[in-house]
């Protein structure tokens, strides 16, 4: 899902939120407010029953935020570069720039997230018990208390054993403890991501045909795990039936590469026809890369301001750029990429631009995937 809200970066990770986020609060609040809370702490007007529901929605984004950083510090500190983090209608979501390199390191990163909503939770349970005891009003007390239970259950939820959940993550780190091999454990792990996506689903769609509309809520959480499951499970089998090979002999040479201080419009007219391609590598005088520009982003500059709009304006800059060494494993590369059209990766030796992998290639690589001995053995 897309980060449509920036709230800055925590810790060197960008953090973000998607518009649905709003949904959540919303309904957490609408929930609290209209039934949960009058119910739980009776004699409290309309307004302050709102006033709790959309603190305690405010408070359920923060916690999830809070396990989704300790999910990111885990990595961080295992060396692991975390890109963002974004939250969303159905939690959320830190994408991580590689994989772990023992089964110890990825049990601690998938842990933390539980672990942390698991302390959130007795934390904010106990307070609640202890403000009962000193008079504090009854709102207070129940909207802490249910805060607590959410987090516990947050917690509860989040270690279901199948990927991609964090008991997912802690199972696949087990079975590769016991096996030594990553790749057959997330195979496995993604089986039991499979079972529960369905069961989920099916226990959704029974509630929702009962007549409770919260059915429909786990009817999407079982379907995002089936699908980010099978896509995670597609790109395991491509990672063992890619196995050794290297960047360097599957990278493939740019017909066409853009000069970064070269007007949009010279490029569109007199560069970019030449070629077939609809991404480019840019480069800068000394050649060395600076970051990939695509045709629909050229087209967008309005035709009065091409002449004096440059590359550099509308290049996706080489942070943003999923880079690579020749002789980096083309498992790892194909992992950081999006299979997205405009998604070139850059190959670099020495400051210099010797090759690059096309999204469009790891599309073509999974189909050849599907013919190889390896992938059958799975
Ligand atoms: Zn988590």
């Amino acid at each position: 899902m897309k980060q449509t809200i920036r709230f800055g970066r925590i810790s060197g990770v960008e953090v973000g939120a998607n518009w649905s986020l709003l949904v959540l609060i919303l309904l957490v609040a609408d929930g609290l407010a209209t039934a949960v809370l009058p119910q739980l702490a009776p004699g409290y007007s309309s307004g302050a029953y709102w006033t709790a529901g959309v603190v305690c929605g405010l408070l359920i984004a923060g916690s999830l935020l809070l396990h989704e950083l300790a999910h990111s510090v885990v990595a961080q500190r295992a060396g692991i570069p975390v890109q963002r983090i974004t939250l969303w209608m159905l939690g959320g979501a830190s994408v991580l720039d590689g994989e772990p390199a023992t089964p110890r390191t990825a049990f601690w990163i998938a842990a933390s997230g539980p672990l942390t909503s698991l302390g959130l939770g007795l934390g904010s349970g106990t307070i609640a018990v202890l403000l009962n005891r000193t008079g504090v009003p009854g709102l207070i007390v129940m909207s802490l208390w249910w805060l607590g239970i959410m987090n516990v259950f947050l917690a509860v939820f989040n270690l279901l054993p199948g990927l991609p959940l964090d008991g997912g993550r802690i199972l696949r780190a087990a079975l590769w403890w016991r096996s030594g091999d990553p790749n057959q454990a997330a195979i496995s792990a993604g089986r039991g991501g499979q079972v529960i996506g369905y069961l989920l689903t099916g226990l959704g769609f029974a509630e929702w045909l009962s007549g409770s509309l919260t059915g429909l809520w786990l009817v999407m959480i079982g379907f995002v795990i089936i699908t980010s499951v099978t896509a995670e499970s597609r790109l395991t089998r491509l990672r063992i039936s890619l196995g050794q090979t290297t960047v360097r002999a599957a990278m493939s040479q740019p017909e066409v590469t853009a000069y970064v201080a070269m007007p949009v419009e010279r490029f569109v007219t007199e560069v970019a026809p030449r070629t077939r391609e609809a991404v480019f590598p840019v480069v800068d005088l000394d050649g060395a890369p600076t970051g990939t520009v695509a045709l629909h982003r050229l087209a967008r500059v309005p035709a009065t301001r091409r002449a004096s709009t440059t590359i550099a304006d509308v290049q996706r800059p080489l942070a943003d750029v999923p880079v690579a060494h020749p002789d980096d494993l083309l498992a790892d590369l194909v992992s950081r990429m999006s299979p997205a059209p405009d998604e070139l990766a850059l190959v670099i030796e020495h400051d210099r631009l010797v090759g690059v992998f096309r999204g469009q290639d790891i599309a073509r690589l999974v189909h050849l995937a599907a013919f190889r001995p390896a992938a059958q053995a799975t």
